[in-house]
């Protein structure tokens, strides 16, 4: 039987202060962007909150540093302000053959006309505090996985052995998360995978480019690479490669980074030619929501936890701050039906551009001569201006909330197309498997 949670409220505790035997309503594992801001919004709303992770923080993270505009958005809306982030509005993509395409940023009525850069050590820190300032209790250390799972409260099991006992569990540990894995969320031959690889460079860049880069003429690099700039002057570069469900291919990033570097430099992009840019570090993606059950019983699963990351572009910041806050309302206004209310407003907001974009990223990964055929195309001269609007609104899955434009037909053309030709693709059928109201286990 499920119980309502008492809900009461938290005080905050010292970092890494143990609670032995102590009881919570919820214990959030992972605080990353997605982990604290579900714990934010829980302590906010009364609940007893841990909020776990295996770092000590401030820690840093593998990204390109860019938050995009829908971020922005749910950062207000949490009423969580960033200090020393750099403003990012429009991008620039450059093709196989060199040519550039300019995308436009522009404001909508739900989110602003901009992004912001801020290094995850930082961003990642303040939402944290925030968290712990609101009252969620920080501990420090490994979580195994679940104590139990289906509908009787349970918990975590720390890797010491020690247990934290909470009526739900929300695993926000990241894209190789423990509490998915173990909760038997995850189909690992559906999952798309990819792995990224970055470092900074002391060279001002003036606005973000994307690089889609052929190995050779018409084998293109199944991914891209990045030159974005930082909010200290420099320039955060990396380079991301997708696997479909094929792990092992991940060190391709690592192994052509020296290679995309001098690409980089070839094309004027970087000053010169890099070996080894400082702070290198690689991390795993988990994409496009397929493979993973975003939620059962009293566990939810959110941001890279639930596969939330974009497909197309790899922006997951945005979804995993998104996804904490659906999955903590989910938990205190729907304590009896939190997975089932979770996982329809999971699938609400984030299916229609998932599913293209998963079948997009599916079909084309292991077929380098059509990546590159498309990568021409849409930077082709003519084309890529005249599409440039509606893709920056399309691939950066800010239609929802965009206000009526020339872009937003063309991106809603694009959606629309692609939700028909991907309607029966494999991705499709496993949405439908764990379709809105659907009982994915217990
Ligand atoms: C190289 C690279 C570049 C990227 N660039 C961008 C970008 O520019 N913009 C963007 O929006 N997205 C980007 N992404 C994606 C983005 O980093 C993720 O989507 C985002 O970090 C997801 O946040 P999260 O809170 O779900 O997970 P994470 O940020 O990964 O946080 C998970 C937390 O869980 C903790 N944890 C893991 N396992 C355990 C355990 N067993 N016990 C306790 N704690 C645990 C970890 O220490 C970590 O702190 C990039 C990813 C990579 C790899």
């Amino acid at each position: 039987m499920i119980t309502t949670i008492a809900l009461v409220p938290s005080r905050a505790r010292t970092d890494g202060e143990r609670v032995p035997g102590s009881r919570f309503d919820v214990v959030v594992v992972g605080s990353g962007p997605a982990g604290s801001v579900a714990a934010l919004t829980l302590a906010r709303r009364g609940a007893r909150v841990a909020l776990v992770d295996k770092a000590r923080f401030p820690r840093d993270k593998a990204c390109g540093d860019l938050v995009g505009p829908r971020g922005i958005g749910l950062l207000d809306r949490c009423g969580v302000s960033l200090s020393g982030g750099r403003d990012v509005g429009d991008m620039e993509v450059v093709g196989p053959t060199g040519r550039r395409v300019h995308l436009p940023s522009a404001a909508g009525l739900t989110y602003p006309g901009h992004g912001t850069s801020l290094a995850r050590t930082d961003l990642d820190h303040c939402l944290y505090q925030a968290a712990v300032d609101a009252g969620a209790v920080p501990l420090t250390g490994r979580v195994g996985g679940p104590l139990d799972g289906g509908d009787r409260p349970g918990g975590v099991a720390m890797a010491d052995g020690t247990a934290l006992h909470a009526d739900f569990v929300i695993g926000a540990d990241g894209a190789t998360s423990n509490v998915a894995t173990r909760s038997g969320l995850v189909d690992p031959a559906a999952v798309l995978w990819g792995f990224a690889v970055r470092g900074y460079v002391d060279q001002a860049v003036a606005i973000p480019s994307i690089v889609l880069w052929e190995l050779r003429r018409w084998h293109a690099f199944p991914g891209y690479g990045w030159i974005f700039p930082t909010a200290d002057g420099g320039a955060n570069v990396g380079l991301g490669i997708a696997t479909r469900a094929w792990r092992a291919g991940g060190s391709e990033a690592v192994r052509l980074f020296p290679a995309f570097l001098e690409h980089l430099a070839t094309l004027g992009l970087l000053r010169q030619a890099i070996d080894t840019p400082r702070r290198r570090l690689g991390g795993w993606l988990k994409m496009g929501m397929v493979g993973t059950t975003p939620a059962a019983g009293r566990t939810l699963l959110v941001g890279d936890a639930a596969g939330l990351v974009n497909p197309l572009q790899g922006e997951g910041i945005s979804q995993a701050m998104a996804s904490g806050l659906a999955a903590a309302e989910a938990i205190v206004d729907a304590p009896g039906a939190a997975a089932e209310c979770y996982r329809a407003e999971l699938l609400a907001t984030h299916l229609p551009y998932q599913q293209v974009a998963a079948a997009a990223q599916d079909a084309l990964v292991g077929r380098p001569a059509a990546v590159a055929a498309v990568a021409r195309a849409v930077t082709a001269p003519g084309v890529g201006r005249a599409i440039a609007g509606g893709w920056a609104v399309f691939w950066n899955d800010l239609l929802d909330g965009a206000p009526p434009s020339r872009a937003r037909t063309v991106a809603a053309l694009a959606s629309g197309t692609g939700r028909r030709l991907t309607a029966r693709s494999p991705a499709a059928r496993w949405f439908a498997g764990i379709g809105v109201g659907s009982a994915a286990s217990p």
